[in-house]
């Protein structure tokens, strides 16, 4: 017994908001998964997920969606505002709803009770990546296994690993995350203003009396809670009403990236890239990452030689895409001078006015339109 040698499908190294997504639309598929984390505990990250439309079905499909605890709130509208322009630049949609907010750690652990029950997951290893290849011996716990495909999870935690080579947009951004409650219904709206300082969004909460919101400050500036919470209460008093804040804000660092390509791996979500939160798009980028691995499954053998690279060049291209847009745009708002402020106002207006344009937007922002598969 000793002896005996595991063979399966894929290994996913990293179980958190993606790769544990990945490995449970993986076994739907009826490969043989194991998943290896580092960490023994479920992410008990207090923030909260704008989930677009697309990656909503993806969740319904793999039968997460309706077992989430706390009810999710639907984003029926999107107003934007900037210190530049004077109109709200407004995304609405009236076929379905935009997006939906919940809760990461709500999400998150339905998904690893599952890898549980399937008996797939062994949390509390962390190997050096470089020591981990496609139909090569590991050892697990004592256990040989090989593994056809070797799927990277570990979140943002590939910058630091100098074997994987990235390009890095360092913005030196920190994002600042709290909630708050207020006295008038966020009505289903979520908000985006654009400051010299950085980006601040304002969501609707998941909560039956539609009285509390989260918002996500990012900016490289030094910033304190007194300053977020005095933006906030200019920006949305008129609309909420009274706002009274929780007393936690919460500090993550930003480090817009993405891997170059590695012919033993295939990288998904923030591995592959992580992009500024200003969009709300990157877990939902990462649901693509999946999605295109599972259709690319129909299309080839997974032993073929070309799975992995055509994986990567169907993904790069809209992580690409999404990490300049968002950089770029972070950019322009912070850097003043009379280039940036005459393209920031051409480029609203075009919105503003072009209803052709703003259904782009839309579309791409729900995750409806494809710009690579
Ligand atoms: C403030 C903020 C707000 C955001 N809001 C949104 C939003 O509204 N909508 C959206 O789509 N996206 C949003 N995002 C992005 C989203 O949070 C990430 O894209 C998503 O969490 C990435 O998931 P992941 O599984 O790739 O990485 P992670 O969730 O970081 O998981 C990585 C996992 O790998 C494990 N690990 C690490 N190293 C190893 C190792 N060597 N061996 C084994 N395991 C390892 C870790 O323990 C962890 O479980 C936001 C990001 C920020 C910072």
């Amino acid at each position: 017994m000793k002896n005996k040698i595991y063979k399966y499908d894929f290994l996913i190294i990293g179980a958190g908001l993606i790769g544990a997504l990945a490995a449970l639309a993986l076994v739907k598929k009826k490969f043989t998964v194991l998943v290896i984390d580092k960490k023994n505990s479920i992410n008990k990250d207090k923030r909260t997920l704008a989930v677009n439309a697309n990656s909503v079905d993806f969740l319904k499909k793999l039968g997460v969606w309706n077992k989430l605890k706390i009810k999710p709130q639907p984003i029926n509208k999107i107003v934007i505002q900037d210190n530049y322009n004077t109109q709200d630049l407004v995304f609405e949609n009236d076929k379905e709803t935009m997006g939906n907010v919940i809760f990461n750690k709500d999400m998150h652990k339905i998904a690893i009770d599952k890898l549980e029950k399937l008996k797939i997951l062994v949390s509390g290893i962390n190997f050096d990546i470089r020591d981990v290849l496609p139909n090569k011996k590991l050892i697990i716990n004592k256990k040989n296994y090989i593994f056809k495909k070797v799927v990277v999870s570990v979140g943002k935690n590939i910058i630091s690993d100098k074997n994987h080579s990235s390009v890095i947009f360092d913005q030196q951004h920190h994002s600042y995350v709290g909630f708050f409650k207020h006295s008038l219904s966020h009505k289903n709206i979520a908000y985006e203003f654009f400051t010299h300082e950085g980006p601040l969004a304002i969501l609707p909460s998941p909560n039956h009396d539609k009285k509390t919101s989260t918002f996500i400050y990012s900016s490289k500036e030094k910033t304190n809670k007194s300053k977020i919470q005095k933006l906030i209460f200019e920006k949305i008093s008129e609309s909420h009403g009274k706002l009274t804040f929780d007393s936690f804000i919460y500090k993550y660092p930003i480090t817009p990236h993405i891997l170059k390509n590695n012919k033993n791996y295939i990288y998904i979500g923030d591995s592959l890239k992580s992009i500024h939160p200003v969009a709300g798009q990157g877990w939902n980028l990462g649901v693509k990452d999946i999605q295109t691995l599972c259709n690319l499954l129909d299309q080839y053998s997974i032993e073929s030689k070309n799975f992995n690279s055509a994986y990567y060049s169907r993904r790069i291209i809209e992580s690409v895409i999404y990490l300049s847009f968002t950089s770029v745009l972070n950019y322009l708002y912070e850097n003043k001078s009379s280039l940036n402020t005459q393209i920031i106002k051409l480029g609203f207006n075009s919105l503003v006015n072009l209803k052709f344009i703003r259904d782009l937007f839309i579309k791409q922002a729900m995750g409806r339109s494809n710009l690579t598969d």
